[in-house]
This record gives structure tokens, C-alpha cells and sequence, in this order.
């Protein structure tokens, strides 16, 4: 699986409930925080992703989250 896989699985599981890059990177185990943030920003122009600056469902913080619609 890849990570871009692993962070759309991810995504789609938590859905409706938004999540923010960070939380992704946490969950994923992603050594890098930009690796998630370059995959949302991927999965932001796929059909079904929303990205926008709200709560985080995860840490409440209000920032760039994704869900799945
Ligand atoms: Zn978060």
C-alpha cells in the first residue's frame, strides 16, 4: 500500500469526521509531517475530498483539515 493509499484509507474510515496533516502523520506513523500534507493536498482536487480550514475531529485544533464527503 502506499502512503497516498494509506492516508485515503484513512480518510474515508474516519469520514464524515475531519482530520488535520498532523493528526494524519500521527496516525500513519509518517516520519515526515510534509508527507501528509502533500498527500491531502493530492487528495484535495480528487472528487470526494473536501480540504478546508476547520476543527481537526482528532486534536480540536482549527486548522487545514480533509474529509471524505
Ligand atoms: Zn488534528
Amino acid at each position: 500500500m502506499t502512503v497516498l493509499e494509506q492516508v485515503r484509507d484513512l480518510i474515508v474510515r474516519q469520514s464524515p469526521a475531519p482530520l488535520c496533516d498532523d493528526c494524519i502523520a500521527d496516525k500513519l506513523q509518517l516520519s515526515i509531517r510534509q508527507h501528509a500534507n502533500h498527500k491531502t493536498r493530492e487528495l484535495a482536487i480528487t472528487s470526494g475530498f473536501d480540504r478546508r480550514k476547520d476543527v481537526c475531529s482528532v486534536c480540536g485544533s482549527t486548522k487545514k483539515v480533509i474529509r471524505h464527503a
